[in-house]
This record gives C-alpha cells, sequence and structure tokens, in this order.
C-alpha cells in the first residue's frame, strides 16, 4: 500500500502572529515556519502503517515556495520515503492545493492519501474534503483511528458529542484529528538519513493546474483585547455586581 502526505509549511505554533498595518494580511518577515501540526500526526501514522508492515510506501509532498522544502525533509526524516514539492510562490487557496494533489495523485497513485484536518494559518478544514470530491474517493475526516484492512480503511471520526466509525474502500482520503497520535520526533541521525532521499520538484503549471486565488480577504484583524477582570470579596458582591454593574441579573 501507498501512501501520500501532503503537508504544508505555516507559521509555527508558538510564534505570536502579528497582522500586517494595513490590514491586508500576516506579517511573515523574519517569523518562524514549521509543519503545519496535523499534518506532523499524518506523517506519523503512515510511518506507524509502515512499521506494521501494512504499508509499503510513503510519499511527502509540499505545495509553496522553495523553503517549503523544509517540512518534507522533516517528513522525510520522520519516516517518509520520497518527497515531492510543487513549487509556487503564490498563495495558494484549498481548491488549489486539492487540484495539484489530484493532479500528483494521478501520477503517484497512492491507495491512501492522509492529510490534516487543517492548516493552522488559515483554519480553512476544506482541502482533504475537496480532494476526495475531485477525486471520488470516499474520505474519513477527523480521525481519532486508523485501522487498514484489506482492500478498505476503517477510520473512527471525532463528531460531536461522540464518536462514528465509518468504513471506506481503498483508495480514500482521511483527515487527521488531534488525538490519532502523537507524532515523533526526528533523531538527529534521521534527520541526516533524510538529506539523502529523494526528493523531487514540479509546478503547478507542469501538472497544468491553475492556481489563481477565487477568494479575495478583504480585511485581517487581530482579536479584541480582553477587558481587564475584577475580583470580588464574596457571593454578595459577586452577585450585586452581576445585577448592578453588568447587568446580566
Ligand atoms: P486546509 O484545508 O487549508 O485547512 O488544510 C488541510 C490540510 O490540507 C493540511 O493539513 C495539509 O495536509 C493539506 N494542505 C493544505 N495546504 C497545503 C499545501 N500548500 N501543501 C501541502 N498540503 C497542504
Amino acid at each position: 500500500m501507498k501512501i501520500l502526505v501532503p503537508v504544508k509549511r505555516v507559521v509555527d505554533f508558538n510564534v505570536k502572529i502579528r497582522v500586517k498595518a494595513d490590514g491586508s494580511g500576516v506579517d511573515l518577515a523574519n517569523v518562524k515556519m514549521s509543519m503545519n501540526p496535523f499534518d506532523e500526526i499524518a506523517i506519523e501514522e503512515a510511518v506507524r502503517l509502515k512499521e506494521a508492515g501494512k504499508a509499503s510506501e510513503i510519499v511527502v509532498v509540499s505545495i509553496g515556495p522553495a523553503q517549503a522544502q523544509e517540512v518534507v525533509r522533516t517528513g522525510l526524516a520522520m519516516g517518509a520515503d520520497r518527497g515531492l514539492l510543487v513549487r509556487t510562490d503564490a498563495a495558494v487557496e484549498p481548491l488549489a492545493v486539492a487540484k495539484l494533489l489530484k493532479a500528483v495523485a494521478a501520477q503517484e497513485s497512492p491507495d491512501l492519501i492522509i492529510l490534516g484536518k487543517q492548516a493552522i494559518d488559515d483554519d480553512m478544514n476544506a482541502t482533504g474534503q475537496m480532494l476526495a470530491a475531485l477525486l471520488r474517493w470516499p474520505q474519513g475526516t477527523f480521525a481519532s483511528q486508523v485501522v487498514v484492512r484489506d482492500g478498505s480503511v476503517e477510520v473512527t471520526r471525532e463528531v460531536d458529542g461522540g464518536l462514528q466509525t465509518v468504513s471506506l474502500k481503498l483508495p480514500a482520503v482521511v483527515t487527521t484529528d488531534l488525538r490519532l497520535n502523537e507524532p515523533r520526533y526526528a533523531s538527529l541521525p534521521n534527520i541526516m538519513k533524510a538529506k539523502k532521499k529523494p526528493l523531487a520538484e514540479t509546478t503547478p503549471e507542469a501538472l497544468g493546474v491553475d492556481v489563481a486565488p477565487r477568494l479575495e480577504v478583504l480585511t485581517t484583524a487581530e482579536p479584541v483585547t480582553r477587558k481587564a477582570g475584577a475580583k470580588v470579596a464574596s457571593v454578595e458582591e459577586l452577585v450585586s455586581r452581576l445585577k448592578n454593574d453588568v447587568g446580566v441579573l
């Protein structure tokens, strides 16, 4: 079984985001970038399937600028076999990413594509679903457990108020939720080994995909700052403040 794992280079989750003064977007100058955390979970799941003898090859793919190579290398250091960079400096929306991944899937013929449920930069939560629709493959989103059977995959999904288990015929698309696994850190020897693993490069043009944006960002704003709280000395004071000052009682 061959697994394709798309990984996105995003602002590191520890970075405090700064909005550009003109509200046109987020300031990315000198900001630490890393692999989207949900994609680390996707790689980890693929590597575990390979370690369990269920998968034979893992291909990791990223769409982005030259620096996106770094997250592909991270995937290789975690245990993927081969990398692919679809190089573009354009800002790519989920639909464009899904079209590019469909083109990559046509070349690679994976049995399973494992994506993150969402990229933590723009929180779209759309690419996996769009890709499954374009490929006409079944999808199991928000996976908290993945069990590969003969010709199918059983996905336990985190849904409101509980879990749902679906069985998908392969080839299929799965997106990862937080509780699927705890990704490993790449060890230094594996980081060194990853430098020698094959990493190919292509472009949207070569894949015949138009990545022109369909969405327009109107404005980007900082979250509203919270007003300072106040301490009260007793329940009576709390009730009185809620009644008289806040007006909620
Ligand atoms: P999104 O729909 O943008 O929230 O992203 C969901 C998932 O799609 C991510 O976790 C990645 O697995 C994949 N993805 C999104 N953008 C890219 C990209 N530029 N390159 C590779 N994979 C991506």
